[in-house]
């Protein structure tokens, strides 16, 4: 656990659908109707009312977050977030990265959200390089939180060792 200024920095190795959070965040796509990766384990986890709200919410801009209940889930709340396909580096990515990380503390911090969960966001099916995706995730995350002061906890949860490894790493030579 890495504590930074009011807020603390967890990494867990794991499986996001199974995290006793407030909230988890999802790598949606822009239809928020449901995907594979992440999205899939969380539609199928969370049942059909994650659906229904999502279809009545009617889509989200890259960049953007939107908030449903978690349905079967052990957390309170999903916070969907799109982020972008990696093209080349020079289009924009690195923007709508941080900005799905961002907007996601944003409406965290108006549900009165303490503990929230991030996957890895684009780094899937999306093709984000990992190690560039983790310090645009991380930057966001510590700027939120010297803007905002606010006591959050926030987890990251890789779901494999080499993206944990590699989270850990740097968080220790940052934090
Ligand atoms: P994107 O389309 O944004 O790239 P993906 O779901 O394809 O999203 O992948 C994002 C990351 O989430 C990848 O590192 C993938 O391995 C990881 N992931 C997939 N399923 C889960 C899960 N159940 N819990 C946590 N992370 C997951």
């Amino acid at each position: 656990m890495f504590k930074y200024k009011d807020a603390q920095i967890k990494t867990i190795l794991g499986d996001i659908t199974k995290i006793e959070v407030d909230a988890i965040v999802n790598a949606a796509n822009n239809t928020l109707l449901g995907g594979g990766g992440v999205d899939g384990a969380i539609h199928r986890g969370g049942g059909k009312r994650i659906l229904e709200q999502c279809k009545k919410i009617g889509g989200c801009p890259t960049g953007e977050a939107r908030i449903t209940t978690a349905g079967d889930l052990p957390s309170k709340y999903v916070i969907h977030t799109v982020g972008p396909i990696y093209k080349d580096g020079i289009s924009g990515e690195e923007r709508l990265l941080y900005n799905a990380y961002y907007s996601s503390l944003n409406l965290a911090k108006e549900y009165n959200i303490k503990t929230i969960a991030f996957p890895s966001i684009s780094t899937g099916a999306y093709g984000y390089p990992i190690e560039k995706a983790m310090k645009i995730a991380i930057k966001s995350v510590i700027d939120f939180i010297d803007k905002e002061k606010i006591d959050l906890d926030i987890t990251f949860v890789l779901f494999n060792n080499d993206d944990f490894l590699l989270y850990n790493n740097y968080l220790n030579e940052k934090l």
